[in-house]
């Protein structure tokens, strides 16, 4: 079935108990056993069904089967937030003196989980010089566990070479990781293109309104764990905190999954709740249309920013003449997000002036809203790092991401415009030579 299908059947078809076609919240905590026996035997896996709501929940399983559907996945793991997906997905292979391999162009709090928070754990993440696979390459060394990218970068608003990448990661034996919290499954589903895990942030796109915090593990079902048996031994061997459950054996192509939730989220608990699955179905019941809509006034935005003399540069995916324009028509079927970055003239002054003079598109540090969306990058996300980190990830101190919602386009068109008009009047006034970016005056 094709994923606007998908997207509103996958997973449940009525309520058993009620016959509801809606999916029910399950808001509880645990589930009954009818005798001691049929306890041991849900404890031992031996049958299906839920004990506990911290390791599974029929509502948030709804949503599991239907993610995992989106993305051509055999399985997958809901958690709390996006952070926490990142967190479990790449931990689950990784232990004290491994290291990860990760593209440059990331998210900004991935960024710092990678670059402060796994270190202290003793692992090791080695940001590649750039995307390209021979980049990610040169780094991979035998303590190598994972290969990380995100699908479109955020913000750099970068196509990753997913089928590249994934050679390269399967050539050393280890697998690919990527985050498809931009591009949606309704643009790109990475499992088909080579990757192995992906997880995603449920907070943007795929919830779509803005309410509600929710991430997800995606297992494609294909990496040969117990082939790789001295690299990952967790999947193959038997789990002393499991009572000797092997992985491999009992789950099959759902060993990382599951180990995901038995390790991970059993008893590091960032579990997502009922209520909140229940949210993230209803955006994902329409992410299909939603996108559409999206990628579609994202066009005509940057199509307008192009034109107009008051900016300086944009990076819009969708024009023939940026360079990941092939690897859009490769993988987003020549689609590109509706993501964008720009720089108003008149630098790191002129972008706060355009920043604070929107009316329409609100100024947040989120994305992937129905409400179209604004971050000024230099001063906010990227705000912590180091003026040449901050290149690195795309962001100079003019930049304006935007996150085109499904407004009407005329609507966040004239915004913008008005927009311009103040950033570009105030910027007359200032004298130009004084305009510096705050964060390389501090460190002067
Ligand atoms: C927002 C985001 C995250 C983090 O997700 P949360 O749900 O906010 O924890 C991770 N990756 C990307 C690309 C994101 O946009």
């Amino acid at each position: 079935m094709h994923s606007e299908t998908i997207a509103l059947h996958a997973g449940f078809d009525m309520d058993p108990a009620t016959h509801a076609v809606a999916v029910p919240i399950y808001q509880t905590v645990a589930y009954g056993f009818d005798n001691a026996e049929h306890g041991a035997a849900l404890f031992n896996l031996e049958v299906e069904g839920h004990r506990y709501s911290r390791i599974s929940n029929p509502t948030n399983t709804v949503l599991e089967r239907r993610v995992a559907a989106l993305e051509g996945g055999v399985e997958a793991v809901s958690v709390s937030t996006g952070q926490t997906a990142l967190y479990y997905a790449v931990s689950n292979v990784l232990g004290p003196g491994q290291n990860l391999i990760s593209v440059p162009q990331l998210y900004g709090t991935t960024h710092s989980l990678f670059a402060h928070f796994l270190p202290n754990t003793g692992v090791q993440v080695r940001f590649a010089e750039s995307d390209h696979p021979s980049d990610i390459e040169k780094l991979i060394d035998r303590d190598t566990r994972a290969v990380f990218c995100e699908s479109v970068g955020n913000p750099a608003g970068n196509i990753a070479d997913i089928a590249g990448l994934a050679a390269v990661a399967h050539r050393h034996g280890i697998p690919l990781v990527v985050d498809n919290t931009v591009a949606t499954p309704i643009l790109l589903r990475p499992i088909d293109h080579g990757a192995d895990i992906v997880i995603h942030s449920l907070t943007k796109f795929m919830g779509g309104h803005g309410t509600t915090l929710g991430g997800i593990i995606v297992d494609g079902g294909k990496f040969p764990w117990a082939e790789h048996g001295e690299r990952f031994p967790m999947f193959s061997q038997p789990d002393p905190s499991y009572h000797g459950l092997v992985y491999t054996d009992h789950f099959g192509p759902a060993a990382y999954a599951a180990r995901c939730r038995s390790v991970y989220l059993r008893t590091t608990g960032a579990a997502l709740s009922p209520f909140n699955a229940f949210l993230l179905l209803q955006g994902i019941e329409t992410v299909a249309i939603r996108i559409d809509r999206h990628v579609e006034n994202a066009r005509r935005v940057a199509e307008f920013l192009r034109d107009d003399s008051r900016v300086e540069w944009i990076n819009y995916a969708g024009f023939e003449d940026n360079p990941y324009h092939p690897l859009v028509r490769k993988y987003l079927g020549g689609r590109a997000c509706s993501l964008m970055t720009f720089g108003v003239k008149g630098g790191f002054s002129g972008g706060v002036r355009f920043y604070d003079a929107l009316k329409l598109i609100k100024r947040v540090v989120n994305l992937g809203d129905s409400k179209s969306l604004a971050c000024h990058p230099a001063s906010t996300t990227h705000r912590q790092m180091p003026p040449d980190v901050q290149l690195k990830a795309g962001v100079t101190p003019a930049t304006i991401r935007l996150s085109i919602g499904i407004e009407h386009a005329d609507d966040i068109i004239a915004d913008i415009d008005h927009a311009l008009a103040a950033a570009a009047a105030a910027f007359d006034l200032v004298d130009k030579d004084h305009i510096r970016h705050p964060s390389i005056e501090g460190r002067q």
